[in-house]
């Protein structure tokens, strides 16, 4: 192996100093007297539970997961017969992913497999279980240190819901004055241009429906629908949910305003109602529009720019180029936090509306855990994809049948779980392994997302600090940054060459740190090595990342 030394150029120190902590952090006797010498290591901290909403989430979708009951679809008591998978409880130790959030899709009841249509908004829905095992499943997740949000699928309801059935009748009977004004519903004049209209049968009225005729889009400027909006949130908070994930936020638009107002008001209702509640919202655009929405006070959003085939993270894969990135991560904190100082961002790498990240990463297990490093290192609230720490594979045309497949527990009694209408006749050309073969191999894709968890919990600054450094080496695939938080400061450093390995010097002083607390690598377990910090001279094996404090 070919060993560079290159002097280290630093980036210019972006107002490091107005930290306290920024020149006394290598003095710190406590980490000194852990240090070993031979190696450069530091006593990794304990992996402490998160009590804030810095967590690692873990996105359920729910008719998929895990049926209890043997009627082929996914359920409430189903997740929480494998929560010891999740997290155990133990955040030191055990065969658990070890994650501490978990978003549950919609549950409430629905005709639809996914429940994006909502019949009523207070309940759960038959297929999924009952009130009960979902109190079960909050309070089980509580033992473990698991924050539980649902989804919150408020632009439209179903065409079944009630209060939709009662509008129609009020228009049929020419007195649409009550729930009528709970939706979008005009006369042909009235419409707006860009949006979908359906006719109310027997009438000259339609109403406003984006997304499918079965899901009308509610009036959110309406305020008896914000007071039955506001009486669910309390229903779920009351039930002991964390928050909510909000559905399609950017279509919350009602006639003249974009839908922001109403984004602010739901944020501060959750708030009020529950002072540390969270909420995320799902606003599938680009930079500006979600920079923008942070100016509303929501707690978080999905970074979808980063994420997918095309998003920041895979193509940092593709390109090596770990210095771009970490700027990139940098500005973009910068830049939602000027909107909204306490700003969480959320990286994922996909979801249950895009193609498997090991399916655009080709299936190649050190890429697959190179994006993980990546992205799980970010500050911020990263959410897992259920089955992406299997590297599960779909990204065929019959979309949502690829990307919606059985998590594969251990033998194949799960194959069954297939979401209705798919072409899909087998989930087994897309899995690789299964959650029992994963937590017995030491190579597996599950134990470096493990590994990635646990330091994050050793090392709390990584999700909660802010990005005051990108350290720069001269070489696009070695590159790190420094996260403060609370007066105290990590830095991040990745070697992502795929064959060589990096030295270089990391002034300590500059970064304040006194060794090196952990280190996570893409490559094969029996190709790994040991990172070595010599004085400040750092060698990073190839596809490795060290976390120095
Ligand atoms: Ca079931
Ligand atoms: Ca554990």
């Amino acid at each position: 192996m070919i060993k560079k030394l290159i002097a280290i150029a630093m980036a210019a120190a972006l107002s490091a100093c107005a930290f306290s902590a920024c020149s006394s952090g290598n003095d710190n006797p406590s980490a000194s007297s852990q240090q070993s010498k031979a190696s450069g290591t530091v006593q990794p901290q304990k992996a402490v539970q998160s009590t804030d909403n810095y967590r690692n989430f873990y996105q359920i979708f729910v008719y998929s997961f895990c049926d209890s009951n043997g009627d082929d679809v996914g359920d409430i008591p189903g997740i929480v017969s494998k929560l010891d998978y999740l997290n155990d409880g133990d955040p030191e130790k055990g065969d658990d992913l070890g994650i501490d959030g978990i978003w549950l899709t919609p549950i409430a009841k629905s005709v639809s497999y996914h429940k994006y249509s909502v019949e009523d908004y207070c309940s759960i829905d038959e297929e999924f279980g009952t009130m009960e095992d979902f109190e079960k499943l909050i309070a089980e997740c509580k033992k473990r240190g698991i924050n539980v949000i649902t989804d919150l699928v408020v632009n439209h309801s179903s065409n079944r819901h009630e209060w939709f059935v009662k509008a129609c009748e009020e228009i049929n009977q020419g007195n649409p004055d009550g729930y009528a004004k709970y939706y979008h519903i005009v006369k042909e004049d009235d419409k707006t241009t860009g949006d979908k209209y359906y006719p109310i049968q027997g009438t000259d009225y339609y109403y406003e429906a984006n997304f499918s005729d079965t899901m009308p889009e509610l009036n959110l400027s309406n305020p008896d629908v914000r007071a039955e909006i506001k009486k669910i949130m309390k229903f779920w908070l009351d039930k002991g949910v964390a928050g909510f994930r909000l559905d399609a936020i950017k279509y919350y638009d009602t006639g003249g305003d974009d839908g922001k107002d109403f984004c602010k008001w739901i944020t501060d209702t959750a708030h009020e109602l529950k002072k540390d509640s969270y909420i995320i919202g799902e606003n599938y655009s680009g930079t500006g529009q979600i920079s923008d929405w942070y100016s509303t006070g929501i707690d978080s959003q999905f970074n979808f720019p980063m994420s997918s085939a095309i998003g920041d993270y895979v193509n940092t894969t593709r390109t090596r180029n770990v210095k771009k990135l970490y700027s990139t991560m940098q500005s973009w904190q910068k830049n939602i936090r000027s909107k909204n100082k306490n700003a969480i961002d959320s990286p994922f790498l996909s979801n249950h509306d895009m193609a498997r990240s090991a399916a655009y990463l080709v299936g190649n297990l050190e890429s697959e855990k190179l994006a993980a490093m990546l992205y799980m290192l970010s500050p911020g609230t990263p959410y897992i994809y259920y089955g992406e720490e299997l590297g599960m594979l779909g990204s065929d045309k019959d979309n949502d049948g690829t990307y919606r497949l059985p998590m594969p527990w251990e033998g194949d009694e799960w194959d069954k779980i297939l979401i209705p209408n798919t072409s899909v006749e087998s989930a087994e050309d897309y899995i690789v392994t299964t959650v029992k073969d994963a937590q017995k191999d030491e190579n597996s894709l599950f134990k470096t997302y493990q590994q990635l968890i646990k330091l994050k919990l050793q090392n709390p600054e990584i999700a909660r600090g802010t990005i005051t450094k990108v350290i720069e080496t001269g070489e696009n695939y070695a590159a790190g940054y420094v996260i403060e938080y609370d007066g105290k400061k990590v830095v991040i450093f990745c070697n992502a060459d795929k064959t060589e390995s990096f030295s270089g010097e990391i002034s300590k002083s500059d970064c304040g740190y006194s060794g090196i607390a952990g280190q996570v690598t893409a490559r094969s377990a029996g190709d790994s090595e040991q990172a070595k910090l010599e004085g400040s001279t750092l060698t990073v094996p190839p596809m490795t990342a060290v976390i120095l404090r």
